[in-house]
């Protein structure tokens, strides 16, 4: 809240710019980081009414890619995709500033960001409107553990859900069929676990040379998700 003083009278005025929740998820593919934020923003709204939201940029491109026109629009980068390698920092960027701009309550960010200069973005956007990185939250994986859950989970291209081995049927529970994905192939998965660990190391020493308020905390994502859960909640 701030006072105005106003011909000797105080007034209250509002706080214009009210401090919501930037945390960035970070985890080797297939370490839990989509089920695990969107659990706690359905939690976060059920028990506190508050609006916060998962934002998974390889998400946002495949839906992306769904689309015929910008399919043509942005082929090269979604055949950089199927590879596992990065797309351009222009196009992550440009969809990460929309959502932070339509944010109402926060956002966890899942797979952004994913070089330094992404990292030097996200950190300075959010000061300059007034907002901060509170935290990195960093699902820890073993890399058997990565292969064999990548290697049988199922996603529905439509609403983005990802569903494991256990789950029999071909569809969504939103009605859709669903795929497998198109970078969920063993040679892919192993570029993506390469290009995590690198990208990881990159990310994580800019942030921690940042003479900033940033906590970080790893938690061990190779238990049943509602203990992962657990302790996100605890932390976040
Ligand atoms: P993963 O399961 O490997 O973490 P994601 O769903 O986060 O996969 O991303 C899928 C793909 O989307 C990545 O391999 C990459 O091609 C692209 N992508 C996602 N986020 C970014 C980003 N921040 N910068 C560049 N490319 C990205």
């Amino acid at each position: 809240m701030h006072k105005l003083n106003i011909g000797g009278l105080f007034m209250i005025k509002k706080e214009t710019c009210k401090n919501k929740d930037f945390v960035v998820i970070f985890g080797k593919p297939g370490s839990g980081k989509g089920t695990i934020s969107s659990m706690f923003c359905k939690e976060e709204k059920e028990m506190h009414n508050l609006n916060i939201i998962s934002f998974s940029t390889g998400e946002y491109l495949r839906k992306l890619k769904q689309d015929p026109k910008m399919y043509k629009l942005y082929k090269q980068e979604f055949d950089k995709m199927d590879q596992g390698k990065r797309v351009s920092n222009k196009l992550v960027i440009a969809a990460v500033k929309k959502a932070i701009m339509d944010a109402e309550d926060g956002i966890i960010f899942d797979g952004f960001p994913r070089n330094e200069y992404q990292a030097k973005w996200l950190y300075e956007y959010l000061k300059s409107i007034g907002q901060n990185l509170n935290s990195v939250i960093i699902l820890d994986v073993p890399d058997n553990e990565v292969l064999r859950r990548l290697s049988s989970r199922k996603t529905c291209p439509v609403c983005g859900k990802v569903y494991n081995s256990d789950y029999k049927s071909n569809y969504c529970k939103c009605g859709h069929t669903l795929i497998v994905r198109d970078d969920d192939t063993e040679f892919v998965i192993k570029n993506r676990l390469n290009d995590y660990k690198k990208y990881s190391k990159e990310v994580l020493s800019y942030f921690k040379s940042l003479s900033d308020n940033i906590k970080f905390y790893n938690i061990n994502a190779n238990r049943p998700k509602e203990k992962v859960l657990k302790d996100f909640i605890r932390v976040f």
